[in-house]
Parts: structure tokens; sequence; C-alpha cells
């Protein structure tokens, strides 16, 4: 049971979604998108999200796309994670999703909802970060096809009123060498402790945490770091932790130091399976 009644809306096209939210934000109701519609029901029974009128986007059709090209590969929003493990077009990203939660609330997670949540592990941002993805967005202001790494900055910075459409990946990514790794302090599925992706494009290894820092994310400092082959293995490690974004995280799921510690040893999978010898 939520603490609070809203109005449920379902616009069946993009344009009809933006303009029920600029019409109920200007009535006050503090509109909010919603796709698998999981947070609404965690957060909202735990007061940490509230809406007077939900605007629900799974009937709109480009975000239920999965479309390749020769060399770009387009994923809508909607597409749930089990949807897209069954899909399984870019592996980097069915590895990843697979290791969201469990079956059951796979079903109903989204690709969009993942990418804009609030819970801030977002893990299936990670394939999207090192694969300099496009963001397709539409809002007031009309389309806009945006580098994911210039809008992604610890969270999808969406102008107010604004819906991720869709995600498109060149093929050359979606090819290349991956891995994605997923530890957990508790139990089989949840949360991560870290989950750390890597992909190999041009003899260069690019990296993405999640569960490190209260946000998910790709340094290009870091990266710059295990790439320099002029010094060890372990020396490029040990440097690259030292400028790691801040805070780490330090909760249940374990200390700081512990964390850190998993990284490193990460690290070294990573650097060993992408071959940066
Ligand atoms: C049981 C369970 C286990 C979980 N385990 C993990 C885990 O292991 N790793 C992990 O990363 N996450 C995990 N989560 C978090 C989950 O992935 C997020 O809560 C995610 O938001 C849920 O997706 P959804 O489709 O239900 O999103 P929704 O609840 O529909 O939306 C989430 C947020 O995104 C916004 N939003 C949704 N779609 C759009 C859009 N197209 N454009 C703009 N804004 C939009 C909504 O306004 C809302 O604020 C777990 C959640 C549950 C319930």
């Amino acid at each position: 049971m939520l603490p609070f009644d809203f109005d449920y809306y379902k616009p069946a096209t993009l344009q009809e979604a933006i303009e029920l939210y600029l019409s109920l934000h200007q009535q006050g109701k503090q509109p909010k998108f919603f796709l698998g519609g999981t947070e609404l029901i965690t957060l909202g029974r735990i007061d940490l999200l509230y809406t007077e009128a939900a605007i629900d986007l799974k009937n709109i059709p480009e975000a239920h796309v999965i479309h390749v090209t020769d060399n770009q590969l387009i994923l809508g929003s909607a597409l749930t994670l089990t949807k897209i493990e069954e899909a399984n077009i870019y592996p980097l990203l069915t590895k990843t999703v697979r290791e969201v939660a469990d079956h059951t609330a796979r079903g109903k997670i989204t690709l969009g909802g993942n990418i804009c949540a609030q819970i801030f592990y977002r893990e299936a941002v990670l394939p999207f970060l090192l694969a300099d993805s496009q963001v397709i967005l539409a809002g007031p202001e009309g389309i806009r096809n945006v580098p994911i790494n210039d809008i992604f900055h610890e969270e999808l910075k969406l102008n107010p009123g604004e819906v991720l459409v869709q995600l498109v990946t060149d093929m050359q990514a979606i090819e290349a060498p991956y891995i994605s790794i997923k530890r957990r302090q508790q139990w089989e599925t949840g949360y991560p402790l870290i989950t750390i992706a890597g992909l190999a494009i041009n003899n260069r290894i690019r990296i993405a945490i999640s569960g490190l820092c209260p946000f998910p994310f790709r340094s290009l400092e870091v990266e710059g770091l295990l790439n320099n082959r002029q010094i060890s293995m372990e020396e490029r490690i040990g440097k690259a932790i030292e400028i790691l974004p801040q805070p780490i995280l330090d909760d249940v799921e374990g200390s700081a130091d512990y964390r850190l510690f998993v990284l490193k040893h990460l690290m070294f999978d990573v650097m060993n399976v992408l071959g940066s010898g």
C-alpha cells in the first residue's frame, strides 16, 4: 500500500506524455514518469518518492524498439531487463543486466527505469558509458541526441519534463572484448558490493564501476593510468585507486576499505582478461 493517492495516465505518444507532464506540473501535481514502476512502489512506501500524477510510458512505441543496423544498435528505454537478456544482442549488457535483482524483478525493471533510477546503483548504464553510446531524449524543447558521457554525471541530467527514449550504440563497441563482474556481500541476488565492467577498444581498456561510490561512473583519468604500459600492472592499479572519485561507500554492504580491497583484485581480473600486459 502506498501512503498517498495519485492519478494514473498512460499516454500513447511522446508528445502526449510531455504535454501531460507540463499541464500536470502547472497544476502542482509533481508528476513522475515511470516504466517498470518498481521505484514508485518501493520508495513511495517509505516516503522517499511522492507524486499526485504518475505518467506510464509503457505504451510509447519508440521506447520498445530493438533495432540493429549495419553499424548501430538501438534499444528502447521501456525494454525490460529480461527482454534484453533474451535478445542478447549486446553481450556486455546481457551479462551486466543478468546480475541485476532476481528473475522476477528483472521482468518488471526496465532499461530506462534502471538508468534514471533514484536507487543509485544504476548498473545497466555501465555498458553504455563504456561504449560511448548516444541517448535519445524527448522533452518540451523537442528531441535531442546526446553522447551519454556528456549528460550522465553520477545520474542522467534530464531537463524537467524530459524522457529517455532510446540508447544508440556503435557495433564496434558491441563486438569488442568485454568483461563484467559483480561481487555481492549478501545473498545471491541484489545490490552490488562492487560491479565492474570493462571493454577493450583499439587496444585500450575502458572500465566503469557501480557500488563503489553513491553513483556509477567511468573515469578517463583512471583509464589513462590503467593503460600506461610504461609501468607494472600493480603500479598502474595502485595509482588508479588513489584518484578514484569520492566518497567511497561505507555501509552495511561493506566498509570503504573492504570495497577498495575487492576493487583492486577486480581490476587485476579485468586487465588480465582484456589483455593490458
Ligand atoms: C527487488 C529489487 C532489486 C534491485 N536490485 C538492483 C540491482 O541489483 N542493481 C541495480 O542497479 N538496481 C537494482 N534495483 C533498482 C532498480 O533497478 C531501480 O529501482 C529501477 O528504477 C527500476 O526500474 P523501473 O523500470 O521499475 O523504474 P521506474 O520505477 O519505472 O522508474 C524509476 C525512476 O526513473 C524515472 N524514469 C523511468 N523511466 C524514465 C524515462 N524513460 N525517462 C525519464 N525518467 C524515467 C522515474 O521517474 C523514476 O524516478 C532493484 C530494485 C528492486 C525492486
